[in-house]
């Protein structure tokens, strides 16, 4: 775990992007090292387009990434967050449209993509940024804050007026093993009548039951109910996750957010690494120090079945 990871081989599937309901093509596909998660659009002359903080430029929705040129990639956080909890730091994404595919909302079929693909280790070592002093944002009664901690731990907490979903708070160390059973399959979630609205504003045009937990007035639409208890405050760890991503590492310390979304942690992200003496890299034997003790961070584990995760839509080796 403490080498860089790659994909063992290229893995393909379709679906279709939340907002513009419009067919995508995605690969995933192995990187040299140092690379990072790279996307590449296939229809804009083949323009790429790095995951970094730096290049967040659109958080309203979800986290939408730019390069240089302006060209968007949009909805990352899913699909970072199953690279983040496979441990994969490099790798190359094909697509060919603005917006990662939305899948069925959660990070499971991106999981399922990735181990179907292969994970190889790389001759070189992988750096962790460790946060070193607490840092924190906020915005009105949001909040989302960096602690230091030995391992990676996310803390969240969530509460709305609404019966189905007032107050949800979870707090767990990620570990490969806690990523893939207790968080990718945490689907999205919007109101009935604020997906009415965003459709009639042209958005979400490719949102349906089959790939968000829609709530109306008194009861959740989907037919097949919650796949976790906490399902809610679970999908908001996804994003949180695949947004911090964007460092272009992974963490050691504690994230806690308080009613955050890609906005706050955006700015989290920013001000954590303005503020040199709040973080430092580390690699290497500084890392395998780390492990000792059973540290959970960096458990090299993967002990779960495939048959667990829900199988990707479109799915084509
Ligand atoms: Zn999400």
């Amino acid at each position: 775990m403490i080498f860089q990871r790659t994909l063992k081989n290229t893995i393909r599937c379709t679906g279709i992007g939340l907002h513009s309901g419009k067919k995508v093509y995605l690969s995933l596909r192995p990187a040299p090292v140092n690379t990072g998660i790279v996307f590449h659009r296939t229809d804009m002359k083949g323009a790429l387009v790095p995951a970094k903080v730096q290049n967040v430029v659109d958080t309203r929705l979800c986290s939408s990434i730019a390069n240089q040129d302006g060209v968007r990639v949009s909805t990352v956080e899913h699909l970072l967050a199953a690279f983040a909890g496979l441990g994969v730091n490099n790798a190359y994404v094909d697509l060919d449209g603005p917006e990662i595919p939305i899948m069925d909302g959660s990070a499971a079929p991106f999981v399922f993509l990735i181990q179907c693909a292969g994970v190889v280790q790389q001759k070189a070592y992988k750096r962790w940024i460790r946060v070193k002093k607490a840092v924190s944002v906020s915005h009105g009664n949001k909040k989302a804050t960096f602690e230091p901690c030995d391992r990676f731990r996310v803390s969240f907490l969530i509460d709305f007026d609404h019966p189905l979903l007032s107050e949800q708070g979870e707090e767990l160390d990620i570990t490969e093993t806690t990523f893939i059973k207790e968080i990718s399959r945490a689907r999205t979630f919007g109101f009935l009548k604020e997906v009415e609205q965003l459709r009639s504003n042209g958005l979400a045009q490719g949102g349906s039951l089959d790939n968000a937990i829609v709530m109306g007035d008194f009861r959740i639409l989907n037919e097949g109910g919650l796949r976790y208890e906490k399902e809610f405050v679970r999908h908001k760890m996804i994003d949180a996750i695949g947004d911090l991503y964007l460092l272009g590492h992974p963490v050691i310390g504690h994230f806690k957010g308080i009613r955050s979304g890609h906005a706050l942690n955006n700015m989290l992200l920013r001000k954590l690494l303005s503020h040199a003496n709040a973080w430092e890299f580390v690699e290497g034997e500084q890392v395998a120090q780390l492990l000792q003790g059973e540290n959970p961070a960096l458990q090299t584990d993967n002990p779960v079945p495939m048959e667990a995760l829900t199988p990707a839509m479109g799915l084509s080796a």
